[in-house]
């Protein structure tokens, strides 16, 4: 059996992310030196990588597990720091990936932890069912979406993923395994949205929920400027099963923060057309394209988002226009665009996430307006509605998202996000540590007040902290404000 016991090769910023680097040798059945990054390609690392395939291969590599410890990986879609572990070992989950079939009675299917959501949905789907929470890509594993309590486009009516998880197999660090329900509020809210660090997630029990079709009747218009689109968004998030709001960052002056809201419905076998009638959950094909490797730095610059933004604008429709669209590319749009990160060149990309309460409106249209006459370039900037969520360290908070997408080596980027974090921590707001790359100590305790709740919970499961993140290290997130360890 393998265990995460090799030598570590120092970390290589200019390195491709996730693939083995030139010493990546096996010292050991299905481990390798990997220089690994978060889907943002910034701050590389050596970690020692090992791919497991069996909970007994998770409790061995626990067990053995030296003073760098060791992190559960997915699919890396998180942006930051969130899935290596420098210098330490990882394991790459992906390998749990056996899927049952669903228990129609209970409408539930049992996952282990590596499979991807999009794998779930296409399994779903035949049978008239879908998962009813999926975050803005298909191409995140199931302990991926349950450790960072991933929310999408309908947060306000469904919650976050592990509001529909009915139960999950978690391996602690000391290899015990448990089974953890919603009984174990402690436990099951720490983990949905604890970053890992609570233990290792094996497999989950999923609730699924049925739908007519596979396809969603969206509704979509124009509006002018921020306020508008504000108030636009709410209406829609309060109208729509789901619903999103694309902000043009491009638009000057009066159009400041102009945009595009969507809401979307699961379309109903009397929307189809009478042609797609008889076969409504047939599954639309998967066009991709992909962004070739050595895309060249300094392609997302200002005048490209003012070009592509006016273009956006312009073919959006003034008046509310609906049309049906296959629920994989209304839910995901960005996964038609394989590596679609490799647009930012070799710095790579940073993404703010930022989750505000209700009543600061005024807050949010002031933040759009100065990311807008900042210096550094914004490309994608999505707007949506969140409502009250459980979860100790989870994202969502009743309010308003924005999540902001720029170069990393934007001018007064730093500077940009510093003033941010102040805004945001200051009405009571956060970012997403699944984005986060920058986040310091003394931010995270403004930005999460049940942190202390959090660390105990943590301290109980995982005593000597064998599971360890960067993330957790810069942010100090499994001791920062706790006296007790300082
Ligand atoms: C294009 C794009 C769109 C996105 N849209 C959304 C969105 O709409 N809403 C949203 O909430 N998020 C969104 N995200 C973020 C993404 O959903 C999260 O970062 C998610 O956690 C990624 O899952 P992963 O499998 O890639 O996990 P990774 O990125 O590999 O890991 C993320 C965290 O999960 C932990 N982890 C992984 N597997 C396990 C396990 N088996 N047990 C315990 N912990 C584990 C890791 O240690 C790490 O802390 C988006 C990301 C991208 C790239």
């Amino acid at each position: 059996m393998s265990t995460c016991v090799a030598p570590v090769t120092s970390p290589d910023p200019r390195s491709p992310g996730s693939r083995p680097g030139p010493v990546a040798e096996a010292s050991a059945a299905g481990l390798s030196l990997q220089r690994l990054s978060g889907w943002g390609r910034t701050g590389f690392v050596g970690c020692r990588v090992l791919r497991v395939r069996t909970p007994d291969e998770v409790a061995h590599a626990l067990r053995t597990a030296d003073q760098r410890g060791v992190l559960p990986r997915g699919l890396a879609r998180s942006y930051g720091d969130a899935a290596q572990n420098a210098g330490g070992c990882v394991l790459d989950m992906t390998g749990l990936d056996h899927l049952e079939a669903i228990d129609r009675e209970a409408e539930t299917i049992r996952a282990g932890a590596g499979v991807a959501l999009g794998r779930v949905l296409a399994a779903a789907l035949p049978s008239g069912f879908v998962l009813p929470v999926l975050p803005g890509t298909a191409s995140v594993t199931v302990g991926g979406a349950l450790a960072s309590d991933v929310h999408g486009k309908n947060h306000v009516h469904e919650g976050s993923f592990a509001t529909h998880v009915a139960s999950f197999t978690l391996m602690l660090a000391s290899g015990e395994r448990r089974t953890v329900t919603r009984a174990d509020h402690d436990v099951f809210w720490s983990t949905a949205g604890g970053m890992g660090l609570t233990g290792i997630v094996l497999d989950a029990v999923l609730q699924l929920r049925p739908v007519e079709t596979t396809q969603v009747l969206s509704v979509r218009r124009r509006c002018e400027d921020i306020e508008a689109l504000l108030a636009a968004t709410a209406t829609a998030a309060a109208d729509h099963e789901y619903a999103v709001a694309w902000v043009d960052l491009g638009a000057r002056g009066a159009g400041a923060g102009r945009g595009v809201v969507e809401g979307g419905d699961h379309a109903g076998v009397a929307d189809l057309p009478a042609d797609r009638r008889q076969r409504p959950l047939r599954q639309d094909g998967d066009h991709r394209v992909t962004v070739p490797a050595g895309w060249p730095s300094g392609v997302v610059s200002w005048p490209a988002v003012r070009a592509l933004g006016a273009a956006r604008w312009a073919r959006a429709p003034r008046r509310a226009a609906t049309r049906l669209r296959p629920l994989g590319r209304f839910l995901h749009p960005l996964d038609g665009v394989s590596d679609w990160n490799r647009l930012y060149g070799r710095p790579g990309l940073v993404q703010y996430q930022l989750a505000v309460p209700d009543g600061t409106e005024e807050l949010v249209a002031g933040i759009v307006r100065r990311v807008a006459a900042g210096p550094a370039a914004c490309p994608v900037a999505v707007l949506k509605r969140l409502g009250p969520q459980p979860g100790l360290l989870s994202f969502p908070l009743a309010g308003w998202t924005l999540a902001l997408d720029f170069p990393a080596d934007a001018p007064r980027l730093h500077h940009l996000l510093a003033e941010l974090d102040d805004r945001v921590a200051g009405c009571g707001g956060r970012v997403y540590l699944a984005k986060d790359s920058r986040l310091r100590p003394e931010t995270l305790i403004r930005m999460y007040p049940r942190l202390a709740e959090w660390q105990a919970v943590r301290r109980s499961l995982d005593p000597t902290g064998v599971l360890i993140s960067d993330l957790a290290r810069r942010t100090g997130l499994a001791t920062a404000g706790d006296h007790r360890r300082a």
